[in-house]
């Protein structure tokens, strides 16, 4: 029996695991004083060094996927890995790591961050991004910006280069194009899907759909320090100046060493009021919760019970990895620190709720 389930678990890891060289995760167990608590929530994986998402949301329906865009999102995410891992492997922080492989999906239509984003209300882009170390509690965050290629890095240029946590609109803009980054004009983060959302969310009649495709990343490094990034459009149709979760710390990311690494994605008025990403590490630290527990319980019963979905992904300085949702699905994807990548970009692989 046992070795029949090793067979179908085998079996399973095949259809999504690709083998890469190995990324480097200190030997050295870490204790953060959690407890595993018996018969709750199971972290989805282990040993894991890097992850990302795609954002919460309806998620894929296999049968209803063409194999092209399985492999667009799939390729997508597992680039972003790539890079993150490149930057790891090297012995880089797991702040650059994140940066790394934000940036890759920023740079990806497919994904709501940078090129891609969804529209304002008025047809414009207003993006928002943040990063955070969990080493110190080092933080930046940019929101609003509408010309800096690459919002993440306008983030960690603010943590690192600003005495302040989050700059907005074009004092962020100015900053992110005094430093050096590129800039871009609107017409660079426009894409027909996203204009034909706008158009589908301007007309009464046309059905609505929960999807949140904003991207993020978690990471640990050699030195075992956490950092975590969240990057985004926000929401399709938002009012001009609306802010979402996504750049506040604490609500769309959060890391901290001795707890976790979150980032978040879903309906970001509610990840604020819940202080969502926060609430997952007090509950680690304060309530000696682990972290599968906390993360579930905030995001499958806290969240919705305020009247909003999504998921997040977060990671411990162990290599303990858990991505729960309460939407039906939420594109994600890690390396482990033997240089395997996981990507899940089905419903039926990403069961909600779990
Ligand atoms: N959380 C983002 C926001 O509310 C949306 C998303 O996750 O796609 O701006």
């Amino acid at each position: 029996m046992r070795f029949l389930l090793a067979l179908i678990t085998a079996a399973g890891l095949l259809l999504t695991v690709q083998q890469s060289g190995a990324a480097s995760l200190p030997s050295e167990p870490v204790h953060t004083g959690q407890v595993e608590t018996n018969g709750g929530p199971r972290p989805d994986a282990r040993n894991v060094v890097l992850a990302v998402h795609g954002g919460a949301g309806n998620g894929l329906i296999r049968k209803d996927t063409p194999p092209e865009l399985e492999k667009a999102y799939r390729d997508g995410l597992a680039a972003a890995l790539r890079a993150g891992e490149q930057v790891l492997r090297s012995g880089g922080s797991s702040v650059t790591a994140v940066e790394a492989a934000v940036k890759v999906l920023e740079d990806n239509e497919l994904f709501n961050a940078g090129k891609g984003a969804v529209f304002t209300e008025d047809a414009g882009h207003e993006l928002d991004a943040s990063i955070m170390r969990g080493s110190d509690l080092a933080a930046g965050a940019v929101a609003g910006v509408q010309s800096v290629k690459n919002p993440i890095s306008a983030a960690r240029l603010v943590m690192e280069k600003s005495p302040h946590v989050l700059l907005a609109g074009e004092g962020a803009d100015d900053f992110a194009a005094r430093n050096g980054l590129p800039t871009v004009t609107q017409d660079y983060y426009w894409t027909q899907r996203r204009w034909d959302q706008l158009t589908a969310a301007k007309d009464p009649q046309a059905p609505k759909q929960a999807e949140y495709s904003t991207v993020g990343a978690v990471a640990v490094d050699q030195k075992r320090d956490l950092a975590a990034a969240t990057s985004t459009g926000g929401l399709t149709n938002k009012m001009i100046g609306r802010v979402g979760d996504s750049p506040v710390i604490g609500a769309g990311t959060y890391a901290k060493n001795d707890t976790a690494a979150v980032s978040a994605t879903g309906q970001g008025e509610v990840f604020i009021r819940g202080a969502a990403a926060s609430t997952i590490s007090n509950m680690i630290e304060f309530g000696r919760r682990s972290l599968a527990d906390a993360a579930f319980d905030v995001i499958v019963k806290r969240l919705p019970a305020l009247g909003g979905t999504g998921g997040v992904i977060a990671l411990d300085r162990q290599g303990t990895f858990d991505a729960p949702h309460s939407t039906p699905g939420m594109l994600h994807g890690y390396l482990t620190a033997d240089g395997k990548i996981v990507t899940k970009v089905f419903v039926d692989e990403t069961p909600a709720n779990s």
